[in-house]
């Protein structure tokens, strides 16, 4: 008899679940049917790219000392640093700096490991070329400042979704000046700082559980 009443609780339990998930899916569903299609009209109108996008890297050939990690940790040892040895002052004199973009996929590794700093990723990402070859930038084609949706007097910039505020799905619609619904990098970092001090004090519990708090106020 026990053994009948807990087959039943169970396949009651199972059709609840069952029935709570498909509700849940179906929600996802009408959700979206209720949304009109964005149209972004590019190129007169470009979204602005996230701060940690990985567009056309930028070089700076003063600060190269020519130790070509760069190199080492490409997957496809892409950067091609050329450089002489300078008998005189036993020190390398580097010449040219390259990276061939038809080839790179912007992984970011050079950047990374840059000692000296001297290589940055921008949101440059119109690199289309009607030959390939032009894709490979020199010292001077990768020192070149990056172009800037939001500088760019000719482009209206709009919103990706994530930055829109809550509850608004067209960037059409948010005037210049709203505030964004996340925060800057910088103002992550500025609401981490005081509890920088505590972390020391209780072992670095708090930096592990502030991104969650912050994620949980929003
Ligand atoms: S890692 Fe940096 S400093 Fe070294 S060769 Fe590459 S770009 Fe120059
Ligand atoms: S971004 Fe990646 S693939 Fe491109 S040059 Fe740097 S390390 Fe190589």
């Amino acid at each position: 008899m026990f053994g009948f009443l807990k087959q039943v609780g169970d396949y009651t339990r199972d059709a609840v679940d069952a029935a709570r998930n498909l509700t849940q899916g179906l929600a996802v569903t009408f959700d979206h049917m209720k949304r009109r299609p964005v149209t972004v009209q590019y190129p007169y109108e470009k979204l602005i790219p996230s701060e940690r996008y990985r567009g056309r890297i930028h070089y700076e050939f003063d600060k190269c000392i020519a130790c070509e990690v760069c190199v080492r940790v490409c997957p496809i040892n892409l950067p091609v640093v050329d450089w002489v040895m300078n008998k005189e002052t036993k020190k390398k004199e580097l010449r040219n700096y390259s990276i061939d973009f038809g080839v790179c996929i912007f992984c970011g590794n050079c950047v990374e490991y840059c000692p000296t700093n001297c290589l940055s990723m921008t949101e440059e990402y119109e690199l289309a070329a009607f030959d390939r070859h032009s894709l490979n930038y020199d010292n001077v084609a990768l020192g070149r400042l990056p172009t800037s949706v939001t500088t760019d007097p000719s482009v209206q910039p709009l919103r990706e979704l994530g930055y829109l505020p809550a509850g608004v799905m067209d960037p059409h619609d948010v005037p210049a000046d709203q505030p964004r619904a996340g925060q800057l990098p910088e103002q992550v970092l500025a609401n981490l700082a005081p509890s920088a001090g505590a972390d020391a004090a209780d072992g670095g519990e708090s930096s592990a559980t502030a991104p969650a708090k912050e994620e949980s106020a929003e």
